[in-house]
């Protein structure tokens, strides 16, 4: 960190907020070399974990930092059955049970060297804070406040409070990163608007301690449970920390003038239990369910991500997963530009990139929530001990599997999202349909780049990171594009593959992969201009 001559401290680039989307980025640019403070107001503990699910993209990220494996180490034991189940109660009846392998079961996926995995926010947050801190040139500062900033010319100056001090300190970093969640102040002062449905609801969360929970219930194991009894699908009970016998019950929907005070907790449990239980309780919050998207993403030198930008249902676990990916885009970007080799636009493509992504991501997760609601028709007999009764949860549970499930089918969803419009990619033919359950292996400039097992064990995913990737697939000539990216300084590998396999899925010669992992243009052979085309990818046109 160096000194203005004013006397302020600078930093190339400082986030603000410790959530996972921060350290994500912190993590990110330090692994590309590039300073950065983070300064987060809370003292990093997680009293009320939200995320559980780190879906396929964010544990393809993990893989690249080298962490992937102790995600997968994390305490949610790899033979903890992973069934979701639709009950009238825990104790109740089940009317539809979506059978899913456990992790010790999964067998490799043939569309990426990764799965989704169950790690809680208790356990990702300190495995990114870990890995962030490891890296020499990221400084976290917990218990530390943004007051306020200023954009001024070349820089921005921040007024940080150190809450166990009291002491104030202005800073000027070249870039400002507001991961401040939901209700970021960063958003607040630079006037950007938040826009799409608005409040969907006020959710209200349960933890408690209940180790035996499904064995006192009689009810075969599972992870995630949805409840739905004579007033319609209210409920899911979701186990966080088996080992430990540690539980989260939410409460879909409440009138939103609900207090801790006001909630009935003992009632509540009841009902999704189906019979009085003994617990330890932990924790509670209420909390809004939103569908919105930011008006945009950066200004000047102040850019925003995560929640910051985008607030949606839980429903499809796109919440953190989408910040994560904002960090990666945004993070490259920044190294770049900070390094030298980035243009003057690079930085604007973020917001082109990633809003589309946000948009997409909420649009879906509000659809998934949506379809809760289509559970709420008459349900009186859905108890009852009957022919009738059984008919009906048959029924019922039939159309849970299908509709709500959905949210647990989410391939597409989580690898298929593109850069379609981007400045920076080249796109050529149509991509396939954007479909949530199906990943349709795409090629094509803007998507993520797909995965092949290569012949050395590794996935084709493992070469790119760190530079852009020229994949080489049989005869073609590269010099052009190699002096084209010496003369701006751009980090390329040529990468030649004799991998058949992976040749028949990247369908052409030449493909150039960006650093975040995604396509940015491919040809039999390079275009007449290889320097335009560099200029085109880094943003400097
Ligand atoms: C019930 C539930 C379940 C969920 N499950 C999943 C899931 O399975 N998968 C998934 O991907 N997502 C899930 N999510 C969403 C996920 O939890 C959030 O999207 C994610 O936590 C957002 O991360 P963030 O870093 O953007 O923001 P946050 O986690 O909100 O972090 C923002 C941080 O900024 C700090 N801060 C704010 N202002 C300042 C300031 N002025 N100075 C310093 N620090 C500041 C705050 O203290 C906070 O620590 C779930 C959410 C809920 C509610």
């Amino acid at each position: 960190m160096i000194k203005g001559a004013s006397g302020v401290r600078r930093v190339p680039v400082l986030i603000v907020g410790g959530g996972p989307v921060g350290l994500a980025l912190a993590a990110e640019l330090g692994w590309r070399g590039v300073a950065c403070e983070l300064v987060e107001q809370g003292d990093g503990t997680i009293t009320t974990p939200k995320m559980n699910e780190v879906n396929t993209r964010t544990m393809e990220f993990c893989r690249r930092w080298g962490i992937a494996e102790t995600v997968r180490d994390c305490p949610f034991p790899a033979d903890h059955s992973l069934d979701v189940v639709f009950v009238t109660s825990l104790a109740g009846h089940e009317l539809a049970r979506m059978r899913r392998p456990t992790r010790a079961q999964q067998k490799a996926d043939s569309f990426s060297p990764e799965r989704l995995q169950i790690c809680s926010q208790l356990w990702f947050d300190p495995i990114l804070q870990a890995f962030a801190r490891a890296q020499t040139r990221v400084a976290l500062r917990y218990r530390t406040r943004l007051e306020s900033f200023e954009q001024r010319g070349d820089a921005v100056t921040a007024e940080l409070h150190d809450l166990e001090t009291g002491r104030r300190e202005t800073i000027a970093a070249d870039y400002l990163v507001g991961c401040d969640g939901a209700n970021s102040s960063i958003r607040e002062t630079l006037g950007i608007a938040l826009q799409g449905q608005g409040t969907l609801g006020h959710p209200l969360h349960l933890y408690f301690r209940a180790p035996d929970l499904l064995a006192r219930c009689g009810r075969e194991p599972g992870v995630f449970f949805l409840a739905i009894d004579r007033h319609g699908l209210w409920a899911n009970i979701r186990v966080i920390d088996p080992a430990n016998g540690l539980w989260r019950l939410m409460v879909l929907d409440t009138d939103g003038k609900q207090t801790p005070d006001t909630i009935d907790r003992t009632a509540l449990l009841q009902r999704a239990v189906g019979r009085p239980i003994d617990v330890e309780w932990k924790g509670l919050s209420i909390w809004t369910r939103k569908s919105v998207v930011a008006a945009c993403y950066c200004q000047g030198r102040v850019f925003l991500a995560g929640d910051a930008v985008h607030q949606l249902s839980p429903t499809g676990a796109l919440g953190m997963n989408t910040g994560i990916g904002d960090a990666v885009d945004l993070g490259w970007k920044l190294a770049a530009v900070l390094q030298g080799w980035g243009g003057g636009s690079l930085l604007a493509s973020y917001d082109s990139e990633r809003r589309p992504v946000g948009l997409r991501n909420v649009r879906m997760a509000t659809a998934f929530h949506l379809a809760h609601g289509a559970f709420s028709g008459d349900m009186a007999a859905i108890e009852d001990i009957s022919e009738a009764g059984e008919a009906l949860r048959r029924r019922i549970g039939e159309g849970l599997s299908k509709n709500v499930g959905r949210m647990f089918r989410t391939a597409g969803l989580q690898l298929g999202y593109r850069y379609e419009a981007s400045p920076i990619c080249v796109s050529d033919d149509a991509p396939p349909p954007d479909d949530p359950e199906i990943y349709i292996a795409s090629p094509q400039p803007g998507s993520r780049a797909p995965h092949a097992w290569l012949a050395d064990g590794r996935s084709i995913l493992d070469l790119f990171g760190r530079n852009f990737v020229l994949l080489k697939f049989g005869q073609a000539e590269t010099t052009a594009l190699q002096q084209a990216a010496a003369a701006c300084d751009l980090p390329l590998t040529v990468t030649s593959l004799d991998e058949p396999e992976a040749a028949a899925i990247y369908e052409r010669r030449l493909v150039l992969v960006r650093p975040d992992g995604h396509v940015a243009w491919r040809g039999d052979s390079l275009p007449a201009d290889a320097s335009a085309l560099l200029d085109r990818v880094r943003g400097a046109i």
